[in-house]
């Protein structure tokens, strides 16, 4: 007897008895389950083909085709007459299998596989279980007279047909129900993949590629928090592009743009690694310093400025020459983030008043520029 795994794909590697975990033990208690266990079965299931299904199955596959015919579903599917006719061929090698040595892991993958192979096909559960219910009553009213008139043989050969075709019935199940799983769990794939973009995004400025106003204020705040917990000292810095206007004006608002993306490049290069960049507002930055006291923050928030200062910014030939004001301020008991930004701020209006160009400090600031903020 032709195996229908070697018809249906050469060499079978069982890879859906694999992926659904039937080893042979779950075989075993899956055909004890639907009671294909006994001694008996495979002279019952050999009965099945000789008497059966052997010499009626050219009859079998006319008859449950016209049936199928004249389901809707079936005809919406649209298959032509080739389609049709290798269907038969494939439904003739399922019939001639059916129940022959059906305790084996092969036997198992090729039930799997025709399940599989239905539901990629688009055809539906229901319809699918309506085949077989149709396919057990055409194979009970097959049973010759002679089966029949033994009540007993009658029993045992129409209760194997029933079980038989309901394994596969619970393969198929099985199958579909895995699709319903993937088709779940690769929607959810798309969702974390859409949240992972969404949380780019938002923790990201388009422009300057450094992080985002939200994300930086958020990042200051926790960072203060634990800064001031752990008595450690933090810095935060505020920096202004000088004469930003005159830029745009001059060159439009795309050279603009480019000149803001490599502004932050050089603020995030003059940083230390552990440092955070922010783009606070329109040309506006807001730099972190962890473990900085107000000395070392001056000094790093200087290496900055010569870097801006540094090389004039290139674009179409023309150089540009750009330069940032900064102001620093250093976390104090009680502190917010807010109240450490606006300390950074009035220091960054010090150094603006004072020239631009230039770092100050919340110890540089004037006495009008507390009076601005008492
Ligand atoms: P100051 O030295 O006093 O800071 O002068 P300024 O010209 O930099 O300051 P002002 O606040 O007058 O102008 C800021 C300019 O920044 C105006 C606005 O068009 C520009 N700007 C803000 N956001 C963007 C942006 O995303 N792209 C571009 N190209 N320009 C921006
Ligand atoms: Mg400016
Ligand atoms: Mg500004």
């Amino acid at each position: 007897m032709i195996r229908l795994g070697l018809l249906l794909g050469g060499q079978m590697d069982n890879e859906l008895c694999q992926q659904f975990g039937f080893d042979r033990s779950a075989i075993v208690e899956r055909l004890n389950l639907l009671g294909l266990g006994g001694p008996a079965i495979p002279m019952i299931a050999e009965e099945l083909q000789s008497h059966l299904i052997q010499p009626n199955v050219d009859g079998i596959i006319e008859e449950f085709y016209e049936a199928l015919e004249q389901t809707p579903e079936f005809r919406l599917m649209g298959l032509d007459e080739g389609r049709i006719n290798h269907l038969k061929m494939m439904q003739r090698t399922y019939l001639l299998n059916l129940g022959v040595q059906f305790d084996t892991p092969d036997y198992f993958e090729s039930r799997l596989r025709v399940g599989a192979a239905h539901e990629r096909a688009g055809v539906s559960l229901s319809l699918y279980q309506s085949f077989y219910c149709q396919l057990q009553n055409m194979l009970l009213s097959l049973v010759p007279d002679e089966i029949r008139e033994k009540p007993d043989a009658f029993a045992e050969l129409a209760h194997f047909i029933v079980k038989i075709t309901s394994l596969d019935m619970s393969l198929a199940i099985e199958i579909y129900h895995s699709t319903e799983i993937h088709d779940l769990e690769d929607s959810i794939t798309v969702c974390r993949e859409e949240s992972e973009l969404l949380r780019r995004s938002l923790r990201f400025d388009s422009v300057t590629r450094v992080h985002s106003r939200g994300f930086v204020v958020q990042a200051l705040e926790e960072k203060l928090s634990r800064a001031l917990k752990d008595e450690k000292p933090l810095c935060a810095v505020m920096a202004d592009l000088d004469h930003f206007k005159q830029i745009n004006d001059a060159h439009g608002h795309l050279v603009g743009d480019h000149v803001l993306h490599d502004v932050a490049t050089r603020i995030v290069t003059g940083a230390r690694s552990s440092d955070i960049v922010g783009r606070y507002g329109g040309e506006e930055f807001l730099v972190i310093f962890e473990n900085a006291s107000l000395d070392v923050a001056r000094d790093l928030a200087e290496r900055i400025r010569i870097r801006v200062l540094g090389d004039p910014f290139t674009e179409d030939s023309t150089q540009l020459f750009v330069t940032l004001s900064l102001g620093v301020a250093e976390a104090r008991a009680g502190d917010e983030a807010e109240t450490l930004i606006q300390r950074a701020d009035m220091a960054l209006y010090e150094a603006k008043e004072a020239g631009r160009n230039r770092v100050r400090t919340e110890l540089d600031i004037g006495p009008s520029s507390k009076a601005t903020t008492a």
